[in-house]
């Protein structure tokens, strides 16, 4: 990484029973790693406590030994169970005073709610550790509250995950911003790639040996992050320090030097979803699309109307699961269909041409596989997926074998079915 300045590091601490017990997923945790990372602050230590004392005091006590920034998740209600206020003060040895600002929102809060006083055991959320700030809670009546000692900064947000969102959001940031500088130093730049097709290591087999060639000048201070998930890897890109525009040609110069070796498995758009991708391409040819679904029944459709306003170039297609609506409904050839099997090439292909023609548009998809856990033999294991596409009445045919379990392999194939069309249309799309 670049720049003088030592990168912040932070540690965040979850407090409550029920992220113990499982009832409740820390999606506070995840979220404030992701937003801390936009703001150029490494996340390098996370701890889950329950609602006790001995516990949460520990666990800040090793937060503050790795990090700079400790933000405390949970606890911080006004019922007795809520107990980290009071535990980070008695860390500290501070005391606990009443802040007048605090005490007129909580007034405020109530009378807006038909309340004529403050309930007492509400009041108990204006009191803050000595020398804290409080930080506005719009949504909620528990504050949220930032310390400074020496170096380090404690923060102390409410469990509730819209409320510590909002917290964030708004005072805290400004605080962070305060504390990292006018300038931003840290700010971290980012740019995502989205990829198709490949698997993340043979993704990084081809990418990693290109970056070593490039050097420094071009990768110094670029960190790439692999984010595999069943549709794809998201390359992550990023860039600390500067502004967005320096970041921006940077990333545009090393891109431009990486497109050979992504070309072929790069999709473009923003959501990072392959069907709004081919949508978009679909749409700018004005063409329109059918799909003949055997083995992921239904889900290419799926991923196609998942967002509004699919109509334009989706008009629908056939689940073909069983042989007869395979043949009496697509046209599907019974005889080659008893002599290949409805796992196989010719299947395949008639498949996509057969309900592109029947429904009258212009490119079609089929897919036919083996998804399991049965249904498999030597020659045509569990995984082996017959991908065609239609286009304009010239059909192509690949075949795939996909690893996992039956909802893995139906995910996999529906995405390659999409990408396949997707690729045929963009690879053309220079030339005409
Ligand atoms: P309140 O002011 O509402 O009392 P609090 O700080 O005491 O806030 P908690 O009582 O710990 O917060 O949690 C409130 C709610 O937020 C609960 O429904 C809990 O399951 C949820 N919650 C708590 N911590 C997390 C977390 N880390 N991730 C997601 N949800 C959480
Ligand atoms: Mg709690």
């Amino acid at each position: 990484m670049q720049g003088t300045v030592a990168q912040p590091r932070a540690a965040i601490v979850s407090v409550g029973n029920e992220l113990l017990y499982g009832e409740t997923v820390d999606t506070n945790a995840a979220w404030l790693g992701r937003w801390l990372g936009e703001l150029g602050i490494t996340v390098v230590r996370r701890f889950t406590v329950g609602d006790r004392r001995a516990d949460i005091d520990e666990a800040l006590e090793r937060a503050l030994e790795a990090a700079d920034l400790v933000i405390l998740s949970g606890g911080l209600g006004p019922t007795p169970d809520d107990l980290t206020k009071s535990v980070v003060a008695d860390h500290f040895g501070l005391g606990l005073v009443v802040v007048d600002s605090v005490v007129r929102r909580l007034e405020e809060h109530f009378r807006a709610g038909g309340y004529d006083e403050v309930p007492p055991l509400s009041l108990g959320q204006a009191e803050l550790p000595e020398g804290a700030i409080p930080l506005r809670n719009p949504s909620g009546t528990a504050p949220g509250i930032l310390l400074s000692r020496d170096r380090a900064r404690i923060v102390l947000l409410p469990g509730v995950p819209h409320e510590l969102r909002d917290i964030a959001a708004g005072d805290l940031a400004d605080e962070l911003d305060a504390w990292l500088g006018p300038e931003s130093r840290h700010r971290a730049h980012h740019r995502v790639i989205h990829t198709t097709g490949l698997a993340e290591t043979s993704l990084a087999q081809r990418l990693e040996p290109r970056l070593q060639a490039l050097g420094r000048e071009m990768t110094g201070g670029v960190d790439l992050a692999y984010l595999p998930d069943l549709r794809g890897v998201d390359l992550r890109f990023t860039l600390a320090g500067g502004t967005a525009q320096e970041a921006a040609e940077r990333f545009d110069r090393l891109l431009g030097a990486l497109d050979d070796v992504l070309g072929p498995w790069r999709f473009e758009g923003e959501s990072g979803d392959i069907a709004d991708a081919l949508s978009v391409a679909l749409r700018a040819r004005g063409w329109r699309l059918a799909v003949a679904e055997s083995c992921t029944g239904g889900l290419v459709g799926k991923r196609l109307t998942d967002r509004p306003g699919a109509s334009d170039v989706f008009v629908g297609g056939v689940i073909a699961y069983d042989d007869a609506v395979k043949v009496d409904l697509l046209g599907v050839d019974r005889e080659r269909l008893e002599r290949d099997g409805a796992v196989s090439e010719a299947v395949a292909r008639q498949l996509a041409k057969g309900v592109a023609e029947r429904l009258g548009v212009e490119t079609g998809v089929g897919v036919t596989g083996v998804a399991g856990p049965g249904g498999g033999s030597d020659e045509k294991p569990v995984g082996t997926v017959w991908i065609s596409t239609a286009v304009q009445g010239d059909v192509e045919v690949t075949l795939h074998r996909f690893a996992g379990d039956r909802e893995a392999v139906r995910e996999r194939a529906a995405q390659a079915a999409l990408a396949s069309l997707y690729r045929r249309l963009t690879a053309t799309s220079g030339s005409d």
